[in-house]
């Protein structure tokens, strides 16, 4: 995992308002949730602080031979108002978005929203960070993530 150092700019992301955590919560790396133990995960599953988000199809090298998911499973922080532990969602605002910016230490936050640079004109990311190389860093895990979430396989079915 990419070594992240506080990024931190409130003055920039008060301006902005948290366009970003409105649009779509932050990947987390698969072992910023995988270390934990499956009851843990259990509970934040239920607590609707975190979800199960796809990547749609397979996403390694569109050139690479061996491509043959149709989907890629990925831990996520859960959206305000969302139904399901299981989602295909196309984007809402993240349950930790809170008046004054986001309610976890820097350290607890995904690794996308650490990774995720504040800037005025732009924010930016190392590309290794952007959700389908994340994803391909989930494509180990995804036998481990079919069993936790069979409990709360209500919105996509195999
Ligand atoms: S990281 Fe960028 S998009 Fe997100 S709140 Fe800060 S300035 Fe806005
Ligand atoms: S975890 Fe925090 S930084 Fe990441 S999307 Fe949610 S509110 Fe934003």
């Amino acid at each position: 995992m990419l070594r992240i150092e506080n990024n931190e700019n409130f003055e920039t992301c008060k301006r902005c308002g948290g366009q970003c955590c409105k649009n779509c919560a932050g990947i987390y790396h698969p072992d910023e949730i995988l270390k934990l133990p499956d009851h843990i995960i259990k509970q934040m599953f239920e607590s609707k602080l975190l979800a199960v988000d796809t990547w749609d199809g397979d996403p390694r090298d569109e050139y690479e031979e061996d491509k043959e998911l149709y989907r890629v499973y990925y831990f996520r922080p859960r959206h305000k108002n969302e139904d399901h532990i299981v989602s295909e969602s196309w984007g809402g605002e993240c349950v930790h978005l809170t008046e004054t910016g986001c309610s976890l230490a820097f350290k607890d936050r995904p690794y996308q929203c650490r990774a995720l640079i504040p800037g005025e004109e732009r924010c930016t990311w190392e590309p290794e960070c952007e959700k389908r190389f994340v994803s391909v860093l989930y494509i180990p895990h995804q036998d481990k993530i079919e069993e936790l979430i069979k409990p709360y396989k209500q919105a996509i079915e195999a």
